[in-house]
C-alpha cells in the first residue's frame, strides 16, 4: 500500500481522489497523518502555493504528498484574480463579494475570455516535486447562473457549452474542470509509478551476553536500576540485558556486535548508561534502513525477583529504540539454583530481534519536527 498525504483540509477532496486513485493509494488527509495547524499559502502563483503547501507537509512527515492551488484567471484583467480568486474581495472569502467584484471589473468589457487553472504538485518518495497542470477555459457571463458548484462557478461557463458551471452536475463538471484535468494526470502519473507492494522478510537477530554479580555494585537491568545488594562488574553499567538486545539488533542486520561499536576498552563507555548504547545501536540500525518489528529477551538470574520491574523495563527500552511497548517482550527466569546463574555468581541475557527493510521515502524520527 502506497500512502500518499494530500495537504488539504478538505475531505471531499480526498474523497474524490481516492475514488479516483483506487486500492493502490492510500490517500490521507494532514491530520491523518499527524499533523495539525495550518498549512502555509502565502506566495504569489499558484505553483507557488502548491508547492509550499506539499513541502511543509512533507518537512514534517517525510511521506509522500501533494497539494494544490486553483484560481480564476481573465484575459482582459492580465490574469487577475488568480492566485488571488479566494480573497478577491477581501479576507473573509465572501463568493458573492467576490463573483461582484468580478462582473465589476468586466463591465463594459468585451474580452470576457478566462480560465480556471489548477496546479498540484506532488513530492514523491525520493523528495522530487512533479507539477500537474489542469485548465478549463471559457468566459465569464454577464450576470450569474445557476446555483450548483462553488466559487465563481456561477459566472463562468465553459468553452463548448451552454450553461455555467454552476449549471452542471458535479458528474457533468469533474470530467471538464480544471481540478478534475489535473487530477486526471496526477491519478495517471501515479498509476503508472505504483510498485506492488513487495513482501520483505523480516531480520532475526539473537543475542547473548553474560556478566557477573559482585557485592555493593548497582544493579542495572532493562535501562532501570534494581534495589540489589549485588550488581554486574562490566566497563559499563552492566546492563546485560541491553547489551544482549543491543546484539540481536546488530546481529540482525548482520552490523557486528555491540563491542564492535562501542569496544570496553574506550574510556568513552566507561561506566556509560546503556540505554545510550541502545540508542545509538537503533540509529545505526535505522540508518542502515531497517525498522524494528519487535524485540524478545530473557534474563536468567537467582535474585531478585524481576516480575515487578518487567513493565518498567519494557516502557525504558521502548522509548530508547523508539517503538510502541507491545513491540517488547522481558521475561526472567531463575536456573532452579543451577550453575553461575543460580549460584548467583553472575546473570545471563538472551535476546531476540526481528527488523524489517524500510519502506522508501521514511527517514529517522530524528528528523521528524512535530
Ligand atoms: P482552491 O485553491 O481550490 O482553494 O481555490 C481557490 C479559489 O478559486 C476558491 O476559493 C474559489 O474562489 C476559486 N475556485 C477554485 N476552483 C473553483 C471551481 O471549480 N469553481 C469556481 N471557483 C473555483
Amino acid at each position: 500500500m502506497n500512502t500518499i498525504i494530500f495537504a488539504t483540509a478538505n475531505q471531499h477532496k480526498i474523497a474524490e481522489i481516492q475514488a479516483l486513485l483506487g486500492k493502490d493509494y492510500h490517500i490521507v488527509s494532514p491530520a491523518q497523518a499527524g499533523v495539525e495547524g495550518e498549512i502555509p499559502e502565502n506566495q504569489n502563483t499558484l505553483e507557488g502555493n502548491a508547492i509550499q503547501k506539499a513541502k511543509h507537509i512533507h518537512t514534517l512527515t517525510r511521506t509522500p504528498c501533494f497539494a494544490d492551488d486553483t484560481g480564476l484567471e481573465v484575459e482582459a484583467l492580465d490574469g487577475a484574480p488568480g492566485v488571488y480568486s479566494a480573497r478577491y474581495a477581501g479576507e473573509d472569502k465572501d463568493t458573492a463579494a467576490n463573483n461582484r467584484k468580478l462582473l465589476d471589473a468586466l463591465d463594459g468589457q468585451t474580452n470576457r475570455r478566462a480560465q480556471f487553472r489548477t496546479i498540484i504538485a506532488l513530492i514523491d518518495h525520493d523528495g522530487a516535486i512533479h507539477l500537474f497542470e489542469g485548465r478549463a477555459e471559457g468566459e465569464i457571463l454577464s450576470q450569474p447562473a445557476g446555483e450548483q458548484g462553488f466559487g465563481y462557478d456561477p459566472i463562468f461557463r465553459p468553452n463548448g457549452h451552454t450553461r455555467s458551471f454552476a449549471q452542471m452536475t458535479m458528474d457533468e463538471k469533474n470530467p471538464i474542470s480544471h481540478r478534475g484535468k489535473a487530477i486526471a494526470k496526477l491519478a495517471a502519473y501515479l498509476r503508472a509509478q505504483a510498485r506492488p507492494a513487495t513482501i520483505e522478510s523480516p531480520r532475526i537477530g539473537t543475542g547473548y551476553d553474560v556478566h557477573a554479580l559482585a557485592p555493593g555494585l548497582e544493579l542495572w537491568l532493562g535501562g532501570i536500576k534494581i534495589d540489589h545488594h549485588k550488581g554486574c562488574i562490566a566497563h559499563s553499567d552492566g546492563d546485560v540485558l541491553i547489551h544482549a538486545i543491543c546484539d540481536a539488533l546488530l546481529g540482525a542486520a548482520a552490523l557486528g556486535d555491540i563491542g564492535t561499536h562501542f569496544p570496553d576498552t574506550s574510556e568513552e563507555y566507561k561506566n556509560i548508561d546503556s540505554k545510550i548504547l541502545l540508542r545509538r545501536t537503533a540509529e545505526i540500525i535505522r540508518r542502515a534502513g531497517y525498522s524494528i518489528i519487535n524485540i524478545d529477551a530473557t534474563v536468567s538470574l537467582q535474585a531478585p525477583r524481576l516480575r515487578p520491574h518487567i513493565d518498567a523495563m519494557r516502557h525504558t527500552l521502548a522509548t530508547v529504540v523508539e517503538i510502541p511497548v507491545d513491540r517488547i517482550s522481558i521475561k526472567a527466569t531463575t536456573t532452579e539454583k543451577l550453575g553461575f546463574t543460580g549460584r548467583e555468581e553472575g546473570i545471563a541475557a538472551q535476546a531476540v530481534a526481528a527488523l524489517q527493510l524500510r519502506e522508501a521515502g521514511w527517514q529517522e524520527p530524528g528528523v521528524r519536527t512535530f
